[in-house]
């Protein structure tokens, strides 16, 4: 049950979701400029004589690997993406989900579900779709012999800076790297889980430190990428054989806060854009197969260097967020540019 019926399990799979217009949005006449005729293709439609948008090329086309429109639910969107990556884990490979998009295209709402700072809410997201899934798989006779389990991290790289969301005022931890390249983040909190319930309260937990102190959840955390791992860990081991990452990636317009007067908010900017770049390399080196890894490029790519070694048994998704409005055209064609140069051989 753990991939989508008859469809093949690609290595590296990209798609795109377009949100719903807001309620603001939609009291404001706001349009709507993009249009998902099957499912996987995308159109951004040009509004000749509304607003100049000689910039932009008409009626631009896109394919991805799947299109979700505004009607797709957070189910539907997790069984076309997330879930073929559950059964890479428990073949010990390493899965990673990324959500990118700008700032308010439904990044945190596709990861997290509804979240509203209470469990319940948070039940239909990505995360909570894959843990259920993760002790299902769990639960069956082979690994439940074996002794298997799972752990949780759940982390926050904030400049190049990695904080752990599952201790009190999220310390900062430090990166290593061992002489055989491998990548430790030193005492990474990995939460004993046994049922959805711990996972949903791991991230209620992890959340709120994300967003204290902050006026707006958008403030900052729009600014910091959110890595979320289960890994399945075996009886006597250390270290988990397999591992799920989900990423909340920081909003892809931040990359271009370089521009900005204010000096902090420009070193930001540099970074957001500097891992994102990286990120997008280190896809296109996982699936030209390249044996030159640009992992270093960014602490992002860093940590996640284990997503885009160890080759074929090694999956990766990115759902790029869309908002559907016309004042978003510009960093709506930036993102979509930027996952068909990820997919593009
Ligand atoms: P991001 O994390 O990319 O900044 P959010 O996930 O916070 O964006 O989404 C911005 C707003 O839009 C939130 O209020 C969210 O609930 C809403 N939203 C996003 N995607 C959807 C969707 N598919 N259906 C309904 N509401 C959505
Ligand atoms: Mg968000």
């Amino acid at each position: 049950y753990l991939s989508p019926r008859g469809a093949r399990v690609q290595q590296i799979t990209v798609c795109v979701r377009k949100r719903p217009m807001s309620r603001r949005e939609l009291q404001a006449k706001a349009v709507d400029i993009i249009s998902v005729p099957s499912r996987d293709s995308l159109i951004i439609h040009e509004l000749r004589n509304k607003v100049d948008l000689t910039k932009f090329l008409e009626h631009h086309k896109f394919r991805f690997d799947y299109t979700f429109d505004e009607q797709c639910s957070n189910t539907l969107v997790y069984e076309h993406t997330a879930r073929p990556l559950i059964r890479t884990m428990f073949e010990g490979g390493n899965a990673t989900c990324f959500a990118y998009g700008q700032t308010g295209s439904g990044k945190t709402h596709t990861m997290g579900g509804e979240f509203c700072g209470k469990v319940q809410d948070c039940t239909t997201g990505i995360y909570a779709l894959a843990a259920k899934d993760v002790f299902a798989e769990l639960a069956k006779p082979k690994y439940r012999d074996m002794g298997a389990s799972i752990t949780c991290s759940y982390f926050e790289i904030y400049g190049s800076k990695v904080f752990d969301l599952l201790l009190p005022d999220k310390p900062m931890l430090r990166v290593l790297e061992d002489g055989r390249q491998q990548v430790v983040i030193c005492g990474l909190t990995k939460m004993p889980v046994t049922k959805v319930e711990d996972v949903l309260a791991i991230i209620e937990q992890g959340n709120r430190e994300r967003t204290s102190g902050q006026t707006s959840v958008n403030i900052k955390s729009s600014r910091s990428h959110a890595v979320f791992q289960m890994g399945l860990l075996m009886p006597d081991q250390w270290e988990p054989c397999g591992k799920c990452s989900f990423v909340d990636l920081a909003g892809n317009e931040r990359g271009a806060d370089t521009q900005s007067a204010n000096l902090q908010t420009r070193r930001e900017g540099a970074e957001i854009n500097k891992s994102l770049l990286a990120l997008k390399e280190c896809i296109r080196a996982l699936s030209r197969h390249s044996s030159h890894l640009p992992f270093r490029g960014s602490k992002l790519t860093q940590v996640l260097r284990d997503s885009f070694i160890g080759g074929e048994q090694n999956k990766t998704c990115m759902i790029a967020m869309i908002s559907p409005g016309l004042s978003s055209v510009e960093n709506t064609l930036n993102t979509l540019r930027y996952a068909d140069r990820v997919k593009e051989l």
